[in-house]
């Protein structure tokens, strides 16, 4: 049996991977998510388990201590990190499974998974992400400043990804991604 696929989408704050995954989610029913372990508090809605598995800084130390995380990196005052047994687990099923995950992280695992498609989702435009950012209501203005300003640098990091992909309208965007994981389940291994 030939092993899923590991993907991973990264892209800046407020730039809608939440919500493209949402989308993702209907369209392709067999995707699997890594759900990461977080320190960073619940947001509204927010489910344990579901968004995240919430973590104190000492559970996380302790989690990067013993090995358990695939990738882990500090983002805006907090720890973030994708448990990696379940990870190896669903690929070595043959099943395909997607990472949202910043791009510190992303370049951890392009070094241990190098076959992995890496895709990033760009806003239409800044000015577009700063709006989506503030329409989100959830953090301050500071936050909101730091998180702009790690949107720009992440966005420079665009060079390690396979593709980009312009997340104008959420359905043109699935579209987009689900063409992707298509063309690489038709891929010849080069290996
Ligand atoms: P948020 O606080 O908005 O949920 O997430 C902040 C950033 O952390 C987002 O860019 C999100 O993709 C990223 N992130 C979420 N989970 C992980 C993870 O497990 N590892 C890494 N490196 N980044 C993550």
């Amino acid at each position: 049996m030939s092993k899923g696929l590991l993907i991973v989408l990264s892209g800046p704050s407020g730039v809608g991977k939440g919500t493209v995954c949402t989308a993702l989610r209907k369209k392709m029913p067999n995707l699997i998510y890594s759900v990461s372990a977080t320190t960073r508090q619940p947001r509204m809605g927010e489910e344990e388990g579901v968004n995240y598995f919430y973590k104190s800084r000492e559970q996380f130390l302790d989690m990067i201590e013993h090995n358990q995380l695939l990738e882990y990196a500090e983002y805006v005052g907090n720890y973030y990190g994708t448990p990696r047994d379940f990870v190896e687990q669903t690929i070595n099923e043959g099943k395909d499974i997607i990472l949202e995950i910043e791009v510190q992280g992303a370049l951890q695992v392009k070094k241990s998974f190098p076959q992995g498609v890496f895709i990033f989702l760009l806003p239409p435009s800044l000015d577009e992400l700063k709006d989506r950012i503030k329409g989100r209501g959830t953090e301050n203005e500071t936050i909101i400043d730091h998180r702009m300003s790690v949107a720009e640098e992440e966005i420079n990091m665009i060079e390690y990804y396979d593709y980009a992909v312009v997340n104008d309208e959420i359905e043109h965007a699935c579209r987009r991604i689900d063409a992707i994981i298509t063309a690489e389940h038709c891929k010849i291994s080069k290996e």
